[in-house]
């Protein structure tokens, strides 16, 4: 993808967010490596009326370039794709669910098998720290380790991918297990999958490879 591809997909993305209801107003935004840097969604603006030269490029070093300041959360986008090679996209999003939960600040436990998309048997919820800091990139990366998705406490979540359709993909899906996990806890104590029933699932999902990763979806 050259960059003003890149540009139209993040201009194209950011408006599914927020016609899937991922985000609302001008909370949440997207990165996607470029270059020497990244590009990313700027400061303050919302999906409407959201054009590919609002755009803001972001060397790794952190000098910006646009004609709008980055996101206010440019900082852990920068590290997410500084320091993991398995990550072209960063989606970031105040999704009532997912947010919900990271407010009780609780891992989502491997209660459905389609936890195993996102690397491991848990969504984990990354220690609180003020929006924007240091301090919460680093909750961040350690929450992510090994994962493709975690929750923020008091916050929101952040979903990685190869690229940005996958980091969409992510995002849409813990958004989901989110919900299905909080109306489980509302009706009772969820039953949780064994090490083994999970593990089977992560086989199941590793055998069908690339299908499965194409078409994204280990629903029957
Ligand atoms: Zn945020």
């Amino acid at each position: 993808m050259n960059e003003n591809e890149l540009r139209s997909e993040m201009v194209r993305i950011t408006k599914r967010l927020d016609e899937q209801g991922l985000n609302r107003g001008t909370s949440g935004n997207l990165s996607a490596r470029f270059g020497e840097g990244l590009l990313i969604t700027p400061s303050g603006m919302g999906a409407e009326g959201l054009t590919e030269d609002d755009i803001v490029f972001v060397h790794m070093d952190g000098a910006a370039h646009g004609r709008w300041q980055p996101s206010s959360e440019w900082l852990f986008h920068r590290d997410i794709l500084k320091q993991r090679a398995d990550a072209g996209a960063v989606v970031h999003t105040h999704s009532v669910s997912a947010t919900a939960l990271a407010c009780l600040r609780r891992d989502i436990p491997p209660f459905h098998y389609m936890i195993a998309l996102m690397g491991g048997d848990n969504i984990r919820c990354a220690q609180y720290a003020t929006f924007g800091t240091q301090e919460l990139s680093n909750n961040a990366l350690n929450a992510l380790r090994d994962r493709k998705a975690c929750l923020l406490a008091n916050h929101g979540m952040i979903a990685a991918g190869k690229d940005l359709a996958e980091a969409f993909r992510i995002a849409v899906e813990v958004e989901t297990l989110s919900e299905m996990y909080l109306r489980a806890l509302q009706a009772g104590e969820p039953v949780l999958l064994s090490a083994k029933e999970f593990q089977d699932a992560q086989n199941r999902f590793s055998g069908y490879g690339k299908a499965v990763e194409s078409k994204q979806t280990g629903a029957e």
